[in-house]
């Protein structure tokens, strides 16, 4: 045993030191047939007797049946990333760098779409396949020769003349997009995760720890270049060596030219950019190489990328698609907005199947029927977006779509408001839709904040009619969560106790908890800071209002319309007199007047605050007892002076009036 163990052990050297001198001194040393036979020796007693297989002998890594699944195996020429570029100035950078390197001669340069697959190494040993593997880091990879070998567009042996010992192929491999909708099809049916998009079913498919499943995801292959381990192999460019791989029997995309100016260049990335939906493959970019190889040899790499190549990526991405339904939601403040439905379409890493349409304007805008034709994109590429109809291929069973006037869930009139092209049904809590998120809004985590009350309990106390309005909530005992699916005895006490602590908050919290249109959370802290009480917000007026810093027209008037519909402040006042909803915010707290230092002073104010509007602090010391005055006279007890003050504090220092700066103000309420 251990004499075979020795013949090993000494082939493995004399493999390594051949490979060493070849790789990393670039001489050859044995002659190509002489490798070979080492190699192949090693192969067969390493077969015989795989006890001795270690992960560092050649033959784990040139890949073959003894390898383990999915073992790092290196690459013999590094997989390098390509840099990228999105605009056109990038290309020409790139361009003017290379024409430099050459004296600006003319250089021919290779276009070819840039497939968004998983790029592969594959390699051919006298025209069989023996090995392939991921790109990894870019020098290990991961051994995937037996997913590989079941992707049908791969062949397992290269045809026709001059085939080399050994080759390198680089490609991409794929999944079309038609492929990929009906895998996602069946995974629906057969109720297992779907796909998000092509290249993610592509590397979860080829990387599949069962070949075979490899093999029923009809994954595609293309070929983007291939590296010659004999120096005797001279191609003059890598056009000529891509139309040699085709010979051979290797697919290449047809959808490539040589190109000597950028004007062709770009012709070339504009082209498909118009035409990349049409394709059944992704591609996000094109690639554009120098053509010849002796520049490539010349220009080599820097750390991550070749010199000779770039990514010329495509900005934005558009797809058309089809056109299924539009639904007309309703919202928590009974706004009515239309969204689109239609064919899931993969636009930059995400597949995306509905769109907001926004408003009756803009379906109105689009023409929209059902069965168009529609372009999708993402905008800024995130939120999808419909941008238009394609009306010349428009079918006969396309159908107009229809704004309603009924609320499509209780049927209530809707009503329009012009000015904010918004459609509103008024039922409120009434409604099953806004009803259900009002009350999650309620008690979200900026509102009242009580986690433990998520939309699941909420949504099953609605169903089992045990509240209809936050109040109800209040009313709720433990028994009731018990009678809901889930929970127990543990935790429904944790949901009554956190409903009962949420009862201490702010008043911004209130207000904003009310869910009244447009009165977020910055809205719902002005008002807080201002009014301070609820009495004083139950009998502001417009004008007062729409004179808060930061309050305007819109959310003035939706208060108020909110505050006159009777049952809503019979609620308001409800939760805070009765159930006893309270705020004790500190920087408010209200000493008793008599005792403030500010009760009965006669104060002005001048120059720009940091933490107040000169309005809410009014209305602050207001509250403290004092009475504002905008001019200083004899009688003057205090001047409060922020930044940038005027004359006043001159005035008011030569009659020795007290001044306070902001900050000390702050300490003194
Ligand atoms: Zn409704």
């Amino acid at each position: 045993m251990t004499s075979i163990k020795n013949k090993i052990d000494k082939l493995r050297k004399k493999i390594l030191r051949y490979e060493y001198f070849y790789h990393q001194l670039d001489k050859s040393i044995i002659s190509d047939a002489e490798y070979d036979y080492l190699l192949d020796q090693l192969y067969n007693l390493e077969l015989d007797n795989k006890e001795f297989i270690t992960p560092d002998s050649p033959t784990q890594r040139v890949g073959s049946n003894l390898t383990n699944k999915f073992k790092k195996i290196t690459h013999f020429f590094p997989m390098l990333s390509l840099d990228n570029t999105f605009t056109l100035k990038g290309y020409l950078e790139f361009e003017k760098r290379i024409k430099k390197s050459f004296n600006n001669i003319l250089i021919s340069l290779c276009c070819e779409l840039k497939i968004d697959g998983i790029a592969i190494s594959i390699i051919y040993e006298k025209g069989i396949f023996v090995r392939a593997a991921t790109r990894g880091d870019g020098y290990q990879g991961e051994n995937i020769t037996s997913n590989a070998r079941m992707i049908k567009s791969i062949p397992l042996k290269l045809t026709g003349l001059d085939i080399p010992k050994r080759l390198e192929v680089r490609g991409e491999v794929f999944m079309l997009k038609s492929d990929f909708l009906t895998l996602n099809k069946q995974c629906k049916i057969k109720n297992n995760k779907s796909f998000s998009n092509p290249r993610n079913a592509a590397a979860g498919s080829l990387r599949h720890i069962d070949p075979t499943i490899t093999a029923e995801r009809k994954l595609m292959f293309f070929c983007h270049g291939c590296y010659f381990f004999s120096k005797k192999i001279k191609f003059t460019t890598h056009y000529e060596q891509l139309i040699q791989c085709h010979t051979w029997g290797l697919p290449v995309n047809q959808d490539m030219i040589n190109c000597l100016q950028y004007e062709e260049v770009f012709h070339f990335y504009k082209e498909f950019e118009q035409k990349r939906h049409l394709l059944d493959f992704d591609i996000d970019g094109i690639v554009v190489k120098v053509n010849s190889i002796d520049f490539q040899n010349k220009l080599g790499v820097h750390t991550k990328a070749p010199r000779w190549a770039i990514a010329f990526k495509f900005f934005s991405s558009e797809r058309i698609t089809r056109l299924n339904d539009v639904k007309f939601q309703v919202g928590r403040t009974g706004i009515i907005t239309p969204v689109a439905y239609f064919e899931p379409v993969y636009i930059s890493g995400v597949t995306i199947k509905q769109a907001s349409l926004h408003n009756k304007s803009e379906i109105e805008r689009l023409d929209l029927h059902i069965n168009d034709h529609v372009v999708i994109c993402r905008s800024g590429d995130v939120i999808p977006k419909l941008l238009s109809v394609v009306s010349d291929y428009r079918e006969k069973n396309a159908t107009k779509i229809i704004f309603p006037t009924l609320c499509p869930v209780c049927h209530t009139k809707l009503l329009e408001n012009k000015e904010e092209k918004i459609i509103r049904c008024h039922a409120g809590l009434t409604c099953d839709p806004q009803k259900r998120k009002s009350l999650c809004h309620f008690f979200s985590k900026k509102a009242l904040n009580v986690r433990s009350l998520g939309p699941k309990i909420i949504n099953s106390l609605i169903k089992k009619g045990y509240v209809n309005n936050p109040i109800d909530f209040f009313y709720l005992t433990s028994n009731d969560l018990i009678n809901l699916r889930n929970i127990g005895d543990k935790k429904s006490i944790e949901v009554i106790d956190s409903i009962n602590q949420c009862k201490k908050t702010t008043f911004k919290r209130f207000i904003y908890a009310l869910g009244i249109s447009n009165v977020g959370e910055i809205a719902s802290e002005k008002i807080a800071n201002y009014f301070i009480t609820l009495d004083q917000l139950l009998n502001t007026n417009i004008s007062e209002l729409k004179n808060i810093h930061g309050v305007g027209k819109i959310v003035a008037t939706n208060i108020l319309n909110y505050l006159s519909i009777t049952c809503n402040r019979e609620m308001v006042i409800k939760l805070v007199k009765k159930i006893g909803i309270f705020w004790n915010d500190t920087r408010f707290l209200i000493k008793s007047y008599k005792k403030t230092y500010f009760f009965d002073k006669r104060i002005v104010l001048t120059g720009v605050f940091t933490f107040y509007s000169r309005i809410e602090l009014k209305k602050i010391l207001t509250n403290l007892g004092a009475k504002v005055f905008s001019t200083i006279c004899k009688n003057t007890d205090i001047l409060i002076y922020g930044k940038k003050f005027g004359s006043k504090f001159f005035k008011a220092k030569s009659l020795n009036i007290k001044l306070i700066s902001e900050k000390e103000l702050i300490s003194l309420i």
